[in-house]
This record gives C-alpha cells, structure tokens and sequence, in this order.
C-alpha cells in the first residue's frame, strides 16, 4: 500500500527529530563547538587540492568538498526518497535469524500495536503523530499530522515468522501484567530503536555528510557536518548501548526465562487518549531528583522501556526492564508514591516529555484547549540537543487533559 507524499515527509521528518532528540548523549562535544568552527574555518583556507578533506571522510579535499559549493543542492523530493530506501531495508533482529529459521517476507511490525491499540483511538483510520511537530529549520511549533494507522510507528525489523512466534502473546492474547507480556512490549521498541540507529549509523549519515551540504556555502557547511558529526556520535553511543541491552534481552528470549524482568503497571479504566512505546533513559524522575548522567558516554546508562497501551478493559501504562537497574527503579517509585489521581497526569508530562513515538487520538487533541496544546509541544521541543530537560521537568505543572481513572497498580518490585 503506498503512503501519500504527506505521510512520506512525516515518516522522514520523524527520523530527523528523532535522531536529534536522540543525540543528548552527544551534548557534552556540543559545547565546545564555537571554538572548533573558528579553528576549522581557518585550516580550510590552508587546505590543499590533494590534502584530506576538513570532513574527515578520508577522501582528499579535491574530490570531497573543494567544489561542494558549486554542487547541485539537495532536492527534497531526493532526500525523501534516499531516507524511505534506507529506512525501509528490512532485515530480521530475532536472535535466531538466519536463512533457514526466517520464513516469509519481512513484515511492518508495529510498535504500538495496530489492531489492539491503535484502531481504537483512530478516526477514519487516522491519528496524530508528533513526530513531525517541530519545524526544526525554522525553530517554530507547528501542528503534530495526521497519519494513517497502518503506518504508525512500523519497521521492517522482522520476518513473518519470527514476528509471528515472538510477538504472538502480546498480539493474540489479553494484556496481564505478566512478566513475557511486559518484557516483550519491551523487546519490540528496543528493536525499533536499535533498527533506527543503526540505519542513520550505517547508511543516513555518511549519506548526510556527502549531499546536505551540496550547493551551500563553506560556513554552512562547516555547520552542517558538525551537526552531522554531534548526532553520529550520539547515535553511535546509543546503538553501542541498545546493542548491550538486547544481547541480554536476545537470551531471556530464546531461554523464554523472563525472572530478570521488572515491571510496574497503571492499569486504567479508560482507553488513553493517546499512544506511545519507546525506550527511555532515566535522567530524573517524578520529584525532581537527578537519577543518572546520561550526558556520560564512557557508561552504558541504565534503560527501562515505556508503554501506553490500549486493552480489552480499557489501558495500561507499563514499564518494565531487565536486570538490576536503580535509575528504573527510582523512576518508577517516584511515580507510584504519587496518589491515584495524579497519576495519569504525571504520565502524560512523562510522554510528551520525553518521546515523540507519540500516537494522538484526533478527537482528543482537537477538542484541547489552545494554552493547553501550546504547552503539551513545548514539551515535545524540550529534549532537542539546544534544549534539553530539566530535573524538575516532571514535577507537577497543573496540566490536567486527561480524565483515566488509575484501576490499579501490578508490579513484581517490592513496593505494594
Ligand atoms: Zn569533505
Ligand atoms: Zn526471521
């Protein structure tokens, strides 16, 4: 089934923001980046024809950038259709992947499941996707877009066998906090990440570094490929991580063993109103107090994964990781000291927070007020690599857009 071109852009914009909100783990190179373009500035005017390229793409500067100035400018349409190829290269992550165990073409897997969550918030077969609510170029807000259902929040990261096989609890059968059912929704948006990264870490950036600069000027592309260099670097760490944490996550799967699995579940009586899965570092948590530096990138930094779901009863927010973790654990006993009626809110600053595989219900959103949309995208603005979050970021701003009512609370740490 084809996209429209609209969806096409969202799609492609959703890997830019995505990558750039992911790149806070490169912050720390990023302050030093007024020096670095002044003393680059003047080693370009020195440069020779057949010296390396200032770009450090080890190619010489003759047939890197010595003309790039003078280069066709990137075409958006190109671009599009460039970024679609690579993100569309599908390829199995199941642990047991190979030619004979993978069966069936590679399928559209859904982080957010499509038929259990998605349709029932959907109108016409639409939702909001905030992943194309900022106009980076120019630093505006703009409205999150409407996409089609069938297309949210999909990769290509698994054939149809194994997404069968592995996936099969989560898909076919009632969500019931238990640890296989938290650990899975789990698996799946690492992947999803994993997948991200490592097409922008192979394949988009060298692409980046040899055409977005074409036809720019020499400190517009100085400030390009820095750009470039900041969100590769960033990026890279992060695949190093999730790397880590799914080589741990490939064995309790193949050992179907899930006693290293923690979780914590709001179970509510509502459908939410939106949608969301995504891996989520720990930086603060609910009262304000600073869990891990996550700007370190001599550590792997703990993870837990985030999940707002619709079920049969209504929905479920679930957290849940593998292994040890204190920063998880703080997190998620800073949300459950908070009373039932607070809860929903302090997850909805959390989403918007923090991740823009954010799936919207039209109904919803339309019907917000505007102050109260107004601040829901600036907290979509607020992890880019300029802007960061605060500690205090999740403490309670009175934004109160939902109605959920918290049924109850399943966890296997020793908090109840
Ligand atoms: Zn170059
Ligand atoms: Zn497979």
């Amino acid at each position: 089934m084809a996209q429209t071109h609209y969806e096409q852009v969202a799609q492609v914009e959703s890997y830019e923001v995505h990558l750039r909100k992911k790149s806070r783990r490169g912050k720390q190179i990023q302050d030093m980046r007024d020096a670095d373009v002044h003393e680059l500035w003047e080693r370009i005017q020195k440069i020779g024809r057949n010296d390396p390229c200032w770009c450090n793409s080890r190619e010489k500067y003759k047939r890197c950038h010595l003309n790039r100035s003078q280069e066709e400018p990137l075409r958006s349409y190109e671009y599009i259709k460039v970024m679609r190829k690579f993100f569309d290269k599908g390829y199995c992550l199941h642990p047991e992947a190979g030619p004979t165990a993978c069966i069936g073409p590679i399928v559209r897997a859904h982080t957010v499941s499509k038929s259990g969550s998605l349709n029932r918030i959907a109108r016409d077969g639409h939702v909001y996707s905030f992943s194309s609510a900022q106009n980076l170029s120019k630093g505006e807000l703009i409205a999150p877009s409407l996409i089609g259902v069938r297309h949210a929040s999909t990769f290509t990261g698994f054939c149809k066998r194994h997404d069968n096989i592995t996936f099969e609890p989560i898909e076919r059968y009632p969500f019931l906090s238990s640890p296989q059912q938290a650990f899975l929704l789990g698996y799946r948006t690492l992947c999803h990440e994993l997948f991200i990264k490592k097409a922008s870490v192979e394949l988009v950036f060298p692409y980046q570094r040899r055409n977005l600069d074409r036809g720019k000027s020499v400190q517009e592309q100085i400030m390009i490929q820095y750009q470039i260099h900041y969100l590769d670097q960033g990026s890279t760490i992060g695949l190093r991580d999730l790397v880590h944490y799914k080589s741990a996550y490939d064995k309790a799967l193949l050992a179907q063993d899930f006693s290293n699995i923690f979780y914590y579940v709001i179970r509510l009586s509502n459908t939410p109103d939106f949608l969301c899965s995504a891996p989520h570092m720990p930086d603060s948590d609910f009262e304000g107090n600073v869990l891990q530096n996550i700007a370190d990138t001599s550590i792997v930094v703990d993870h837990l994964t985030f999940s707002l779901i619709a079920t049969g009863s209504g929905g479920a927010i679930v957290f849940s990781w593998h292994g040890k973790s204190d920063a998880a654990e703080q997190l998620v006993k800073s949300l459950h000291s908070l009373p039932d009626q607070a809860l929903p809110h302090a997850i909805v600053r959390f989403t918007f927070e923090y991740f823009e595989n954010v799936f919207v219900s039209p109904k919803w959103w339309e019907e917000l007020n505007d102050p109260a949309r107004q601040r829901l995208l600036q907290r979509q603005w607020a992890g880019l690599p300029s802007t960061g979050h605060i500690p205090e970021c999740l403490l309670d701003d009175g934004l109160q857009v939902v109605n959920w009512t918290v049924v109850s609370r399943e966890t296997n740490l020793s908090l109840l």
